[in-house]
């Protein structure tokens, strides 16, 4: 087929016969792709600095077919990743993110959605939004594997004014502390992700500990489906 200019994000890497890489970069027309770029790990190698984790890239690769691994010729940078790696947390949750990408979605299968989402979430942190960032994207995510979660306003055992403080990682629902199915959570969580999909998400300021509560509550909802 030639050569083919790719836009995508460098999701692992490992080291294949001691000059070289394999890559795994999330592409937006074809999802995830291996591909191989030799002489990478030389002194004057052309990738110098530039398939570092969740680098933003434009790759031109000599495509064959889709079944093989193919050979990355040149890359153009187009976001450099250094951002993310100043902030522990937000690396290490990204970590965990793309770990479980990487598990849930196929090589070969196209994801576009979840890859502009992917971008978006970039952004956001990189204008300092970290946590809005990545739990706008996990939702999606979620959301488009099929894994929806349901925003319910009212708990369906249709007892207004209760809050819903439990969450069932089974059907994605939220129940209130008469029904008590699931797990009890901050009953803050539902609010917190309604908000941030809804018009008024620019309001929302959401703490660590917000943070952290939303994040491990999709968390284990994801783990809950794929184990
Ligand atoms: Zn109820």
């Amino acid at each position: 087929m030639g050569k083919i200019k790719f836009e995508g994000i460098i999701l692992y890497k490992t080291k294949f016969k001691n000059t070289s890489y394999i890559l795994d970069v999330f592409t937006k027309s074809k999802g995830r792709i291996p591909l191989i770029a030799r002489g990478a790990l030389r002194d004057k190698s052309k990738f110098l600095g530039d398939l570092e984790f969740l680098n933003h890239l434009y790759l031109y690769v000599y495509f064959k077919n889709s079944r093989n691994i193919n050979t990355l010729m040149e890359t153009e940078m187009i976001e450099n990743s250094n951002f993310i790696i100043t902030n522990p947390l937000i690396f290490n949750k990204l970590g965990e993110i793309v770990y479980h990408l990487r598990r849930t979605l196929l090589q070969g299968e196209n994801h576009d959605k979840i890859y502009d989402k992917f971008i978006l979430m970039l952004k956001g942190i990189k204008k300092n939004k970290p946590y809005k960032a990545i739990l706008y994207f996990f939702y999606f995510y979620l959301k488009f594997i099929g894994w929806d979660i349901k925003l319910t306003i009212e708990c369906s055992c249709n007892n207004p004014g209760e809050n819903l403080n439990y969450f069932d990682y089974e059907n994605g629902e939220f129940y209130c502390s008469n029904c008590k199915r699931g797990d009890k959570i901050n009953n803050k969580i539902i609010l917190i992700i309604k908000q941030l999909l809804s018009p008024k998400s620019k309001e929302l300021n959401i703490s660590k500990r917000e943070f952290l509560d939303c994040y491990n509550l999709l968390l284990k909802y994801l783990k809950y489906h794929i184990s």
